[in-house]
């Protein structure tokens, strides 16, 4: 057995100090720290049980700062199992809780002897308590976090020596329901020094953003949650409105998606993160203005934080009139009044004012006033007297005033009006005249025929002066814009003729004398008679309408690219189908199985044995029994339009089957199903140039589909399907009703139903759906594919989603995505679809990265240079066989797979490409990238070495 003077725990130990590189970080920002045992520098005083199982050991670290460590190393005695058990560790408000050990694990075979009791993992558990509970430890109690075992061990140095590597692991527990824990570690035979052990949880730290405050905020319990914060605005600032400031707290402690904001108030403006008030001589009207503007003309103000000016003396600020434009003054007199008579009409004419005020919206106000011979005693002319265009709030320079009374005095002033006048005194200017005439009172409908109205009226009864002629006005009463004709008649009747049949007339008379016209009389109205039914229109169609007459029906053909046609454009959709589907004859359909639901019924795989041809996979989309006629037409419509398209990144139609029951639509089978749930399936397994690879075939289709008129509406990795070879291919087809069916889709104000986290502002708005809406989708499926199915925007609210967007949000890079191609999906939601890239650049983009696959390194990846000046990195030119080099790297399991495909030498391996890895059957994502990485290191060092390349 082996004691705390045992020269093995030593060097455990000695070896940690001589090589351990920690850098004595810095504290992270995000974190707040619960325990940190290297903080400490008296005894830990932690349980450990049984008494020769853990001991606490002081040391120092590379900075010689004395720390505290836990050892075992019972290496030799079988079923050991020593508990150490940290003391309480009160939670605070933390949901999610980080621990991060630091230890070092002896390698078993470097110690003798040891074969069969030596183990090299140790277990990690916790106990939630709401207290201290006391130092007796029941192992009952402890919930397991996880089995810890070391990345690296002991290794072989230049010299021979060993070397001890220091080893981090983080573990996460939550989320959390009591007040505290402890956290214990089990030994079961291994030989382990417990250098540090770290246990913090996150938070975003209090920040001002948009003028708004927000506090400190623990992160959520679950690593995918967004915790939303609501602002509160600084002081003399306030929300602007329907657009409250909100941020999203990261799992990882980071402030994301600023929505909405606070701005400064009337009478103050930002400076920074707080809001000043306007000097002197200055205002800001409206939170919405960002600066203070200078006081405008003829007004000040000798205050600060002014939201508006004062105007001088004999200026006036109209009712409407905003803070920012001039003080004003009423305008002068219209000049030049000019009147003209017309018997019992009267016609004035004016100029306008020589001085307007400072404003430009001068009108003009008619008083009329109806005088007795002593000019000084004047009536309102009243509700009798017509004016037109107007009595007030004339633009023109000119008014006719109709229906005077005859033999009258009438006095007309003329007023210049502007927007303050009615603050100041106003000035005035008028005209007398006198008229006199006489009116037809009334008229009697002689005889009424289909075409022709006789009328007769009665001489008006104090005519002034002699009659020579009547007038005779009318026209069609249901007329919108009534179009007058006139009749004149020397006597009083007159005949009508060229009207219109059952037709109803309004009719006037006026009589003419020396003086001119007179008024016109009372309105009569007249309905024409009906027109005889001799022959009957017959309308009709002669032709029964029967199923297979596509021939009567004509496809236009446009030489070169083919277009799109609408199938709804067809009078009858069902012969759209057959136009662009072929009919199959159901016998040669074996339908295998059921793989999903469609809205219209299931779906379902089979076979498709065409005669002479050879049997192939299809999906048949079936319609259910008891469907409407518009269920049919909207099932086909998806046919006739699928049908229309022919390009291997376009879902094929096979044909359809219309004629028997049930109605099928055949489609090709694509085995992987939709793109989402085929990624979300394989998380993190594919290389960035087969993601690429997938995102320019549905490019690839978007560009055939746009150049030929077509937009798409829904795309979305849930509307691609993937086939055995990762052909992915746009599918999901249809008019509006394909979005009705998605069920991302909901209703926006613009009316439809619109999937949001999908679609183009401008689509969302007024629904402008265009190929240029379809690159932001696009966008947005870059976006996914490179996140593996993650759901774009998270869990933030559809309405948060649309107003982040307007604010200029946009998606940020997936892990591990070049910054080429993020680049590209912002390209894609610019604000300006004119700005988008269209789908053919976007294939060449795409090209370009695939044939220059240096583009598509994260940078990360590129620094193969700075691991060879590591020290700690192993020198993969020291290894003999491929065989040691997988020891080494702890990969020895693929020792077959390297040797089967003829992998031998180490000169072999350091070729490899992640595709020859993948190829040897290493299908687990983190072996081959701790492979690739051991390759490319190797590489390079050989490259330090023998100054030559590899060739890849
Ligand atoms: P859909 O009505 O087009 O949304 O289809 C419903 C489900 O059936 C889809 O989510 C796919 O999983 C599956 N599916 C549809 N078409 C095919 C196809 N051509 N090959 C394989 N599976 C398909």
């Amino acid at each position: 057995m082996l004691s705390r003077s045992n020269p093995c725990v030593w060097i455990i130990f000695c070896l940690y100090l001589c090589c351990c590189v920690d850098s004595g970080e810095a504290q992270n920002a995000k974190e707040v720290i619960l325990l940190d045992s290297k903080a400490q520098q008296t005894e830990l005083e932690w349980i450990s049980y049984p008494p020769n199982g853990w001991e606490e050991i002081s040391g120092l670290d590379e900075n010689y700062t004395p720390i505290r460590t836990y050892q075992v190393c019972q290496v030799m005695e079988p079923n050991q199992n020593n508990w150490l058990r940290t003391n309480w560790i009160e939670k605070s408000d933390a949901q999610r809780i980080f621990v991060e050990l630091k230890f070092t694990l002896r390698d078993c075979n470097s110690l003798p002897g040891v074969v069969g009791t030596c183990k090299e993992t140790f277990n990690l558990y916790y106990q939630e308590t709401d207290s201290e509970v006391g130092r007796s430890l029941r192992e009952n109690q402890y919930v397991k976090i996880d089995t810890i075992a070391a990345d690296e061990s002991f290794t072989q140095g230049d010299l021979g020596e060993r070397k001890m590597k220091l080893n981090t692991e983080v573990r996460i527990i939550g989320p959390l329901s009591r007040r505290g824990f402890y956290l214990a570690f089990q030994d079961v035979g291994a030989c382990i020094a417990l250098v540090s052990v770290k246990v913090y949880y996150k938070k975003c730290w209090s920040i001002i953003e948009n003028l708004a405050t927000f506090p400190d905020t623990v992160t959520g319990s679950e690593f995918s949650s967004l915790v939303e914060v609501e602002g509160v605005c600084v002081s003399d600032a306030e929300e602007e409105a329907d657009n409250s400031p909100k941020m999203h707290c990261s799992a990882e402690g980071e402030w994301l998606v600023p929505i909405g904001k606070c701005i400064c108030k009337a009478g103050f403006h930002q400076k920074g993160d707080a809001c000043e008030p306007c000097g002197r001589g200055f205002y800001k009207s409206s939170s919405q203005d960002l600066q203070c503007s200078r006081c405008p003309a003829h007004s000040f103000n000798d205050r600060e934080g002014s939201w508006r000016c004062d105007c001088e003396d004999g200026y006036y600020r109209g009712p409407s009139d905003p803070p920012s434009v001039a003080c004003t003054r009423p305008p002068s007199a219209p000049q030049n009044l000019v009147y003209n008579i017309n018997q019992t009409t009267i016609s004035l004419e004016w100029s306008p004012p020589v001085d307007t005020g400072g404003r430009n919206d001068v009108r003009y106000r008619v008083i009329c006033r109806r005088c007795s011979w002593e000019p000084e005693e004047c009536v309102p002319c009243g509700l009798n007297v017509g004016y037109s265009p107007a009595q007030s709030e004339l633009v023109e320079t000119y008014v006719t005033i109709t229906d005077l009374l005859a033999h009258a005095n009438y006095t007309f002033e003329v007023e210049a009006v502007n927007g303050v006048s009615d603050l100041s005194r106003t000035q005035r200017l008028f005209a007398a005249v006198s008229i006199a005439t006489g009116q037809v009172s009334e008229v009697i409908k002689e005889k009424v025929q289909q075409r022709s109205v006789q009328l007769s009226w009665q001489e008006p009864q104090q005519p002034n002066g002699v009659i020579t002629e009547y007038e005779i006005k009318y026209y069609e009463k249901d007329q919108k814009n009534r179009i007058y004709s006139t009749v004149r008649s020397k006597s009083t009747s007159a005949t009508v003729n060229n009207l219109k049949p059952s037709t109803a007339y309004v009719f006037q008379i006026r009589a003419f004398t020396e003086a001119g016209y007179g008024t016109y009389g009372p309105t009569l109205e007249i309905t024409t008679k009906e027109e005889a039914t001799g022959k009957k229109m017959h309308c009709g169609y002669s032709k029964a309408d029967q199923e297979g007459d596509e021939e009567l029906y004509f496809q236009f053909k446009f030489p070169g690219t083919k277009t799109y046609i609408d199938p709804e454009t067809y009078e009858d959709p069902n012969r759209a189908v057959h136009q662009f589907a072929k009919e199959l004859d159901a016998s040669c359909i074996k339908i295998e199985r059921v793989i999903g639901a469609g809205e219209f019924g299931e779906v379902c795989s089979g076979r498709l044995k065409l005669p002479g041809k050879r049997d192939v996979s299809v999906a048949i989309k079936t319609l259910k029994v008891g469907y409407t006629e518009k269920q049919r037409r909207d099932f086909l419509c998806e046919a006739s339009i699928m049908g229309q398209f022919d390009h291997p990144n376009v879902v094929h139609l096979e044909g359809v089957v219309t004629r028997g029951k049930p109605v099928m639509i055949v489609i090709e089978y694509m085995e992987n199903g939709s793109l989402d749930a085929f990624l979300r399936k394989h998380d993190g397994q594919f290389t960035v140039i087969q993601l690429v690879g997938m995102l320019r075939g549905i490019a690839a289709g978007m560009r055939y589909l746009s150049d030929m008129g077509y937009v798409h509406r829904d795309l979305a990795a849930r509307n691609i399907l993937v086939n055995s070879n990762l052909v992915c291919k746009v599918s999901d087809f249809g008019l509006s009703r394909v979005i009705d069916d998605d069920p991302e889709a909901v209703y926006t104000t613009t009316g439809g139903k619109i999937p949001v986290r999908w679609t183009a502002p401008e689509a969302i708005q007024y629904r402008k759906f265009t190929s240029a809406s379809d690159a932001w989708s696009y966008g947005i499926v870059m976006w996914e594919v490179m996140s593996y199915g993650e759901r774009p925007y998270w869990d933030m609210s559809n309405q948060d989603v649309i107003k982040a967007i307007e604010e200029g949000y946009r998606l940020p890079a997936p892990m591990d995505c070049p910054p080429g191609l993020h680049q590209l999906m912002l390209d894609c939601w610019q604000k300006d679809r004119a700005e988008r890239p269209k789908f053919d650049q976007i294939v060449g983009i795409l090209d370009k990265m695939i044939r220059n696959p240096n583009t598509l390194k994260t940078p990360v990846g590129t620094c193969t240079s700075a691991l060879v000046d590591d020290p700690n990195t192993p020198d993969f030119t020291a290894f003999r066989s491929v065989g040691e080099w997988l020891d080494a790297i702890k990969m020895e399991r693929y020792r077959d797979n390297f040797t089967a495909a003829g992998y031998s030498s180490l000169e072999s391996v350091a070729r490899m490409s992640i595709e020859d890895v993948m190829s040897l059957g290493i299908t687990l994502v983190g072996h081959q990238k701790k492979i690739m990485s051991s390759i490319q290191t190797m590489r390079a060092q050989m490259l330090h070495l023998h100054g030559t390349g590899v060739q890849v």
